[in-house]
């Protein structure tokens, strides 16, 4: 049985959080919510919360407070965020941090445990551009790891280049992270709950020194 702990997976653009959420929140026995994926989806889909947000998306700016709060605030309403979720992706702003912070107290929550996944520059540019995604199933994979494939590795699907994987977009991007979402790490840090990992390597022994920073059983 996993505890109903949350996890909030704080990091730049590239810096694997999509990558290491699918993974921690399996082992953690936790839901996974990415509010790209469910961005992408209502664009996908036509909604109007996909044409509102679309334009924000393509610049590589980010998506009023509002309509993130909003919508992540009746997500958790859901029965299936009872034991625990997995935040990739949120909050991105000290708003939606403080949101964050009422939402779960009123929810009667724990405070989250912050796990803040580190990646210089250089490579997270490198990371961003050279991203393909499965349409699919929504895979992530490096160019170099597809070595010339043009189908889903893991399920055929076409892949594609996000629009904001394009280089203007991933120069704005990292400008955002850096004026709107760094200063989460201090915002954590002064309530006790961030801890570190390098996120340069094996993406498994991320898993395992990531779980063995949140405290997991059997990390180690
Ligand atoms: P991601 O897949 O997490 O990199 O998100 C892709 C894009 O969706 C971001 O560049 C933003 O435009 C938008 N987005 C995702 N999450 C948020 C958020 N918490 N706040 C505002 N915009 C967001």
């Amino acid at each position: 049985m996993s505890q109903a702990a949350d996890v909030i997976l704080l990091g730049a653009p590239g810096a694997g959080k999509g990558t290491q959420a699918k993974l921690l929140s399996q082992e953690l026995g936790i839901l996974h919510i990415s509010t790209g994926d469910i961005l992408r989806a209502a664009v996908a889909a036509g909604t109007p919360l996909g044409r509102s947000a679309q334009a924000y998306m393509d610049r590589g700016d980010l998506v009023p407070d509002e309509v993130i709060v909003g919508l992540v605030g009746d997500r958790l309403q859901e029965a299936d965020c009872a034991d625990g979720v997995l935040f990739d992706g949120f909050p991105r702003t000290l708003p939606q941090a403080e949101a964050l912070t009422r939402v779960l107290a009123e929810q009667g929550r724990a405070e989250p445990k912050v796990l803040a996944i580190e990646v210089g520059e250089e490579e997270l540019v490198r990371r961003l551009s050279g991203r393909r995604t499965c349409r699919t199933c929504a895979g992530i994979f490096s160019l170099e790891a597809l070595s010339g494939a043009t189908a889903c590795p893991k399920c055929g699907g076409e892949l594609y280049q996000r629009a904001d994987d394009a280089a203007e977009s991933v120069a704005q991007r990292l400008r955002v992270y850096a004026a709107q979402t760094a200063p989460l790490l201090d915002y954590y840090a002064a309530r006790g709950a961030l801890r570190r990992v390098e996120g340069q390597g094996a993406v498994d022994e991320i898993a395992r020194v990531a779980l063995a920073a949140l405290g997991a059983q059997g990390a180690d």
